[in-house]
């Protein structure tokens, strides 16, 4: 799938996080998928890549906006291993420490919060 990246952006574009991902919305698309792409070949991300690789949720927004129909998504999600530091690297990015993150996020997403609630308290 990296190779098949073109990094034109579109999954940036798409994404829902990126402004909530510091200096992603002022930086080049191309630039921050180029980073993506680039942990996937072995190689380093920017930070502004690396905070959008931490800034992802899954929501694979991303996904429909490839014009090379790759699975982003799980792109990202191989990226965000590599970025915590999967192969043995420091981590570029914060690992979480708390264990029972995951099982708070889980529960409260479970709630099924209407959309205006999500707005409202999210
Ligand atoms: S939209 Fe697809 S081809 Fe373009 S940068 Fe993202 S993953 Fe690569």
């Amino acid at each position: 799938m990296a190779e098949a990246c073109t990094a034109c952006g579109a999954c940036v574009q798409a994404c829902p996080m990126t402004r909530f991902a510091p200096g992603v919305p002022e930086a080049d698309p191309m630039q921050v998928a180029g980073g993506m792409r680039a942990l996937l070949q072995g190689g380093e991300a920017s930070a502004v890549s690396l905070g959008w690789i931490g800034a992802c949720t899954r929501s694979a927004a991303c996904n429909p906006a490839c014009p090379e129909q790759l699975d982003v998504a799980l792109m990202m999600r191989f990226a965000s291993m590599r970025a915590r530091g999967a192969l043995g690297e420091a981590p570029g990015i914060a690992v979480k420490t708390d264990s029972g993150w995951s099982a708070r996020v889980k529960g409260f997403a479970r709630l099924g919060l209407t959309d205006q609630e999500q707005a409202e308290w999210l």
